[in-house]
């Protein structure tokens, strides 16, 4: 059944899944630009900034240094891309990767990143919500990147690394939690595989994650990864909660 729908999703719609447009791809042009248009994030967190790009009032006056230096999101996570997340998550249509992927590579910052030579981590599930899904989302859009940039230059080839971090037991759901039980919560949720520390040792490590809400999630695996001997972490997440959510 699973492979059944990964197929119908490989070849997905020839219809734009918001306007109904045909034939298009999966989101059409007209949709992107207008639920998906260019806008000045912070460097740190990837909140929508009223001005130019910098860094947001919550990353100017944070107290601790983040271990994320730089965030990088494509959209914010709200109509329709929440939906489309959903269905990428939740309903077994990991084809949706590859036009995330596609949106991801328009942002200018997301090729500067890539330019650097990354290697790449997914932000894992646990194994149980893996056992349940049958895929890492998140890994696939690392391998949707990876396509793409091997297909259409000017990205460089980069390295990837499945299986890097391992997420410990179940957390409770995040939603319900603000940002500081958040991290309480997360804190150790992560850890770097022991045979794989040495691949991290001196790299910049982008994580890649389809959403952030509070950036809770990434400042916990980019500690680990900087644990490991990592010398700069970054991230690249698909969609970002407005910061008003
Ligand atoms: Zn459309
Ligand atoms: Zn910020």
């Amino acid at each position: 059944m699973l492979a059944a729908r990964h197929a119908i999703v490989e070849s997905l719609p020839a219809t734009c899944q918001v306007c109904a447009a045909w034939p298009t791809q999966p989101v059409c042009e007209a949709c992107i630009q207008r639920f998906a248009p260019p806008q000045s994030r912070c460097r740190a967190c990837a909140a929508v900034l009223p001005g130019e790009p910098g860094l947001c009032s919550a990353c100017l006056t944070r107290p601790d240094a983040a271990a994320v230096q730089q965030c990088v999101a494509a959209v914010d996570y709200a109509y329709p891309w929440d939906g489309l997340i959903a269905r990428f998550k939740f309903r077994s249509e990991p084809g949706w990767a590859q036009p995330f992927a596609q949106r991801l590579l328009q942002e200018p910052q997301t090729l500067q990143l890539l330019q650097t030579r990354p290697l790449v981590v997914p932000i894992p599930l646990t194994a149980a919500r893996l056992g349940e899904r049958g895929y890492n989302q998140a890994w696939e859009l690392v391998k949707a990147l990876h396509a793409r940039c091997r297909r259409h230059p000017p990205a460089p080839p980069f390295d990837t690394l499945a299986t890097a971090l391992v997420r410990l037991g179940e957390t409770p759901d995040q939603h319900s939690l603000g940002r500081e039980a958040r991290l309480r919560n997360l804190r150790g949720a992560f850890a770097v595989h022991p045979s794989h520390t040495h691949r991290l040792v001196g790299r910049h490590v982008l994580l890649v994650d389809d959403v952030t809400t509070t950036g809770a999630t990434l400042q916990t695996a980019a500690q680990a990864v900087l644990h490991a001997g990592a010398n700069r972490v970054s991230a690249l997440v698909f969609a970002r909660t407005p910061a008003s959510r």
